[in-house]
């Protein structure tokens, strides 16, 4: 029987509690593909990587990279993505709320001929802020005219050779979800269920997110720094409006103070997005790589090491396969 290749791509920062049983359940459920367990480290200050470098020395099938410092979830899962080596890859996340059982039905739908399926969580157990705040964020999203799935998650299964062509891109962050529908329409989205985490603390924190949010409205669309300009200009003739009414005694001084400062208020989110698209374009500017590698159980491209060159670290079980 032909097995299907996949890599489980699993970015971990600070997951020492959750790892070992991350590998187990991911095993149990999905030991029936030609599988290969990606473990990103994305700079632990906990015993993370000490854990990945047990799990990798006692199974095979599980390989890792260790970046030299936290560089963020989406640096994590591009590193898993490029470096894994198996045709599929679904992404699951160290706390395993999307359960690994659920990768089934991700699969069967990819194999109905789509490049990259997408869970959406049937209910969604998370705090009510982080609920409120995605909903917002994805009505945000369509009026901006961002072509993000409907729900879509970081629970997905995508042909490799996909997800290495979007991180290649490299369009900025949250940039994932927004630039597959810019490279394949073929695209799905599954029910999945959700769970509460478990082990561990949720890394993301309120201003994260809304930096997140931000930074995908100015970078995946004009509209927003449009929106912002017209903003402006609305704020500046409000207010020379204010101003001409208050002189001429039309308007009480209380009432044209408050309009003056409602159209401040409008005025300075306008200059928030101007400002962030300011940053977009120094961005440009050249820049660090979005990560960088100290240690790894496979072959990878020097460019990506910190010190390239400087050998494994360590040899284990797994590199056999690779020097073979
Ligand atoms: N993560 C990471 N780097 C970070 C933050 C998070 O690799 O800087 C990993 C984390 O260990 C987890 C996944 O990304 O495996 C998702 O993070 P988390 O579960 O905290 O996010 P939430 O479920 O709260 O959105
Ligand atoms: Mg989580």
């Amino acid at each position: 029987m032909h097995r299907l290749g996949l890599t489980a791509v699993v970015p971990c920062y600070d997951e020492a509690d959750s790892v070992a049983q991350t590998h187990a359940e991911i095993v149990a459920a999905l030991g029936d593909y030609d599988l290969e367990l990606l473990f990103v480290d994305d700079g632990s200050a906990d015993d993370t990587l000490a854990e990945i470098r047990r799990l990798a020395a006692a199974d095979p099938r599980v390989q890792y990279l260790s970046f030299s410092r936290n560089f963020g979830f989406e640096a994590a899962f591009s590193a898993g993505y490029k470096y894994a080596r198996k045709p599929w890859l679904v992404h699951l996340d160290a706390d395993l709320q999307f359960p690994p059982a659920e990768v089934h039905h991700l699969v069967e739908r990819a194999l109905e001929g789509y490049d990259a399926v997408f869970g959406v969580r049937r209910a969604r157990h998370d705090p009510w802020h982080r609920r409120w705040g995605a909903a917002g964020y994805h009505w945000l999203g369509r009026r901006l005219r961002l072509r993000i799935p409907a729900g879509a998650t970081t629970f997905r299964v995508l042909r490799t050779e996909l997800a290495r062509r979007v991180v290649e891109l490299r369009l900025g962050t949250p940039y994932f979800l927004a630039t597959v529908p810019l490279l394949t329409s073929r695209i799905a989205t599954v029910p999945v269920e959700h769970r509460p985490r478990t082990r561990g603390t949720s890394k993301f924190r309120l201003g994260r997110l809304i930096g997140h949010a931000l930074e995908l409205y100015v970078a995946f669309s004009r509209r927003a720094v449009h929106g912002a300009a017209v903003l402006l200009l609305l704020a500046a003739l409000a207010s020379a409006g204010l101003a001409v009414a208050a002189f001429a005694g039309w308007l009480g001084v209380a009432a044209a103070l408050g309009g003056g400062l409602l159209a401040q208020c409008f005025a300075l989110a306008g200059g928030a997005v101007l400002l962030r698209y300011t940053v977009l374009v120094a961005d440009a500017q050249p820049r660090p790589a979005m990560f960088y590698i100290r240690e790894a159980s496979i072959r990878v491209d020097p460019a990506d090491e910190l010190f390239p060159g400087a050998g494994p670290a360590l040899l284990i079980p797994a590199q056999r396969e690779d020097a073979a």
